[in-house]
């Protein structure tokens, strides 16, 4: 059973010829890799950066796996990468790579097969044209074969929020456990895109916590009596980066995971905490709002000092369970309010919550080894029902 699970399924590797702005063509490599479909079909988001390699993508493949077995949504796990440089590239060149890469990883993904969504540096636009792009293959409109689209072409109310949304699900449940305050409770948040900034905003504004440090992927910005969210997301917006955000003072990127907090949120790219910083990390709750942003030597650290660590695998899980909603929409064509979209979704976060605490607590060992207990667990109790073909 461990060699089952610890391989994957299926790797795929394509070459993307684009044409460019200048008339010259650019090749791009980019990857699909299906982890693992004993539960359901393949799930899980495409990335666009220019560091993504085939071992990244497996390894954010089988977190997919883990992940969807522990919030107990009916997918396998899957993900796709493309190594290229989006910030670099105009809106047609990403268009005319964004269908090619869709043109060649047709094959192995559709509505029951593998469904993308959303992932770094990827959103509902590039979504759309994927959407369309094999729905022109295949000669019907095909909603379902991707989620985090447009609420026009078939989206889910709460989705562009939901990973966020369900991070703070479980935040809330782990204040709960630990006797702690969210209202005035000091945030640290690194990385500011769809996850980060989300957070940042409804931690804020529903909770009334102190948003004291955030990053992007260029610098910090900090304000001990709290950032004005709504004023860093303006000036996000207006100059495409966080820092010289009005009332704060600048600090360097990584420097917001060390700074003095109650809750910090890692919510940029894996590899963030390591044994090289974990021992400035200050805040006595984590919740991975990344995809492997702490190290397993990092991970043993925090533990054995008594930090209550979310793991990825719960803390960012509301984004697939919302795209599954999302998918569960498109097949029966009706769709739901965002007051119902939301409901559904802190059910599913808290069960999870409690389900990964339990399990933690009965072995008494970390949320994280509690997650995977829960999760291996499903996993294999399919893998072994379903047995082996031919
Ligand atoms: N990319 C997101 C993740 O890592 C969402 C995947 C999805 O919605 O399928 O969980």
């Amino acid at each position: 059973m461990r060699q089952v699970l610890k391989n994957t399924k299926r790797q795929l590797v394509v070459s993307i010829p684009v044409k460019m702005d200048g008339g010259e063509v650019k090749v791009f490599e980019g990857y699909r890799v299906q982890h693992n479909i004993a539960r359901g079909p393949a799930k899980g988001g495409i990335r666009f950066h220019p560091r993504v390699t085939l071992d990244e993508v497996k390894a954010l493949a089988s977190w997919m796996t883990w992940k969807c077995a522990t919030v107990g949504i009916p997918y396998g796990g899957g993900k796709g990468g493309v190594v290229c440089d989006p910030k670099s590239m105009s809106r047609g060149e990403l268009e005319r790579l964004t269908r090619r890469y869709a043109f060649e990883i047709a094959p192995i993904i559709g509505p029951d097969r593998d469904i993308p969504a959303p992932d770094v540096y990827t959103d509902e636009q590039t979504m759309a044209w994927i959407m369309d792009t094999i729905s022109m293959v295949r000669g019907h409109t095909e909603l379902a074969v991707v989620t985090g689209k447009p609420l026009a072409l078939g989206g889910s109310q709460g989705r562009a929020e939901a990973t966020a949304r369900g991070c703070l699900y479980v935040v809330r449940e782990a204040c709960r456990v630990r006797g702690m305050q969210l209202r005035d409770a000091r945030v640290a948040i690194h990385g500011f895109g769809n996850a980060g900034a989300n957070f940042a905003r409804m931690v804020a504004a529903e909770d009334g916590a102190r948003v004291v440090a955030i990053a992007d992927s260029r610098g910090g910005v900090l304000n001990a009596e709290g950032i004005d969210v709504q004023a860093a997301l303006r000036h996000k917006a207006e100059t495409g980066v966080v820092e010289r955000t009005p009332n704060t003072e600048p600090v360097a990127r990584d420097e917001v995971l060390e700074v003095d907090c109650d809750i910090l949120l890692p919510a940029a790219l894996e590899n963030s905490i390591t044994l090289a910083n974990v021992g400035r990390v200050r805040a006595p709750l984590i919740a991975e709002l990344a995809n492997g942003p702490v190290t397993p030597g990092a991970d043993r650290v925090l533990f054995d000092r008594g930090v209550l660590l979310l793991p990825d695998i719960l803390a960012n899980a509301g984004g697939v369970t919302v795209s599954y909603y999302e998918w569960v929409q498109n097949q029966y064509s009706y769709f739901w309010t965002e007051e119902r979209v939301k409901e559904t979704l802190e059910q599913t976060m808290q069960t999870a919550f409690a389900g990964v605490h339990a399990a933690a607590e009965r072995h008494k060992t970390d949320m994280r080894t509690g997650a995977y207990i829960l999760a291996v667990g499903r996993v294999a109790e399919a893998t072994d029902l379903r047995g082996i073909f031919p």
